[in-house]
């Protein structure tokens, strides 16, 4: 019997419509697809920017609650930003942005006005950290969010490159990769997450995923409605490169301007076409060789 070689040429799927293995497209239970029986409803974190004060109790309550330390504290310079950007002991980062833009809704004199956004870990759909641990360090939890257990992490470091947003990082002295766990000892319990508890204008909102999602849809709507057109969602979306983020966010204008790319990809998705590919090139070439073998025997 002979075997149809596999078309190589053939295009990649349309996600909307194909769904040929579980590291990208749209997955609407992510917790059940990862071995969990009967899980809770999907949780996570929905950030709403526009009413980010930046006074950093998010960011506080995060060290505090996760015993996270110190990353320095020198003053980059650039606006009240002194903490840069995620790491291994920044697990939110309240970035500060100022331009030469009027506020939206309101004249202001002379035109300027200051983003401010915690960020912090998306708890992707697909998270290409997860997909490449070895170890299984890293796992998704019932609740959907992804956690990285340190007493298990070898310090290899694939996760870090693997992350479409820069977020994970091994910590230096230490070599364990370290992130937002969404306060998975906080969910067992009951509580919400330290950093949605501490923030004093609802600007990070826990709650169940879909839930979210509505209550984001109808922010945007208002704000459009009272002359803030730029307002948008970012990782609200199922269909998106990493399937949706489990912690979304509301943003006043490009999300280049806050140092988030504009179509992030889990980066694991293209992996069973590589092996596929790499399969066949490895088959061939055995056939090859079979066949040098063969006619040398003659
Ligand atoms: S944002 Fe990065 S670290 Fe967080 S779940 Fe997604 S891939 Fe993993
Ligand atoms: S606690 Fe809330 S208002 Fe304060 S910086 Fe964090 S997100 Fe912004």
């Amino acid at each position: 019997m002979t075997t149809e070689p596999p078309d190589l040429t053939t295009q990649r799927p349309n996600l909307t419509t194909e769904r040929p293995n579980l590291l990208y497209g749209p997955e609407p239970d992510v917790a059940a697809d990862a071995g969990h029986t009967d899980p809770p409803e999907r949780v996570g974190f929905f950030t709403d920017t526009s009413v980010c004060i930046g006074c950093k109790a998010c960011e506080v309550a995060c060290k505090e609650w996760n015993a996270v330390p110190e990353d320095g504290l020198d003053l980059t310079g650039m606006s009240y930003d002194n903490t840069g950007a995620l790491g291994a002991s920044t697990w939110r980062h309240v970035a500060f942005i100022e331009q030469a833009k009027p506020l939206g809704g309101q004249q202001s004199q002379p035109d300027m006005r200051w983003l401010m956004a915690s960020d912090v870990c998306k708890h992707c759909t697909h998270a290409a950290c997860l997909d490449v641990c070895p170890t299984g360090s890293l796992l998704r939890t019932e609740f959907g969010t992804v956690v990285v257990q340190e007493d298990i992490c070898n310090g290899c470091g694939y996760c870090v490159p693997a992350c479409p947003y820069g977020v994970i990082e091994q910590r230096e002295g230490d070599g364990r990769a370290w992130k937002c766990t969404l306060c998975y000892d906080r969910l067992g319990a009951g509580s919400e997450p330290a950093c949605a508890k501490a923030c004093p204008t609802d600007s990070i909102q826990f709650g169940p995923l879909e839930t979210l999602r509505e209550r984001a849809a109808e922010r945007v709507a208002q704000l459009h409605a009272t002359g803030v057109p730029d307002a948008r969602l970012y990782g609200e979306d199922p269909a998106d490169g990493v399937g949706g983020a489990g912690a979304f966010f509301l943003l006043l204008d490009e999300p280049e301007v806050y140092g988030l790319p504009p179509d992030p990809q889990v980066t694991t998705r293209d992996l069973p076409a590589m092996w596929r590919h790499a399969g066949v090139a490895a088959a061939a070439l055995l056939t090859g060789l079979a066949a040098m073998f063969a006619g040398g025997r003659r």
